[in-house]
């Protein structure tokens, strides 16, 4: 399936015009890496689908598994070329989570013992859901 790319997305202008500062870029690969903006450590790498989708909901699941295969190797050669002790992954998709580009990307922040980040993640939710939040999860997961 051939995805078209969001004309007003920054990350499909980023990937069409080929001008991010790459990580990883292959032809024909199903997902891509490049560094932030605004980095958060030494290395801080966005793992993006090539193609757009605009966040976890809507990403068919191959194009999920390929992307995660490539934080895998990002993270792993963060530990293995940057001495990294451990990384952080974030990603946030759809209203209220904080997205800042809609198209789906994972935050790969290798972490070292005394790096100074001292809140992650950034804090404890207020939400106060009316029923077990886990009940329902397993529920719907079966
Ligand atoms: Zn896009």
């Amino acid at each position: 399936m051939t995805v078209l790319p969001a004309m007003d997305c920054v990350f499909c202008r980023l990937i069409g015009e080929g001008t991010a500062h790459w990580v990883a870029r292959e032809a024909e690969a199903e997902a891509c890496a490049f560094a932030p903006l605004d980095p958060l450590a030494p290395g801080h790498t966005l793992v993006v689908p090539t193609s757009h989708y605009a966040g976890i909901f809507d990403t068919p699941p191959d194009v999920l598994a390929r992307s995660m295969t490539l934080v895998q190797r990002v993270a792993t050669a963060m530990r293995t070329t940057l001495g990294a002790t451990g990384v952080n992954i974030l990603s946030a998709s759809g209203p209220g989570s904080e997205q800042s580009v809609p198209h789906l990307h994972f935050h790969v922040v290798p972490r070292w013992a005394d790096d100074g980040i001292s809140t992650w993640p950034t804090g404890v939710s207020s939400h106060r859901p009316t029923a077990d939040p886990l009940t329902h999860l397993a529920d719907a997961l079966r």
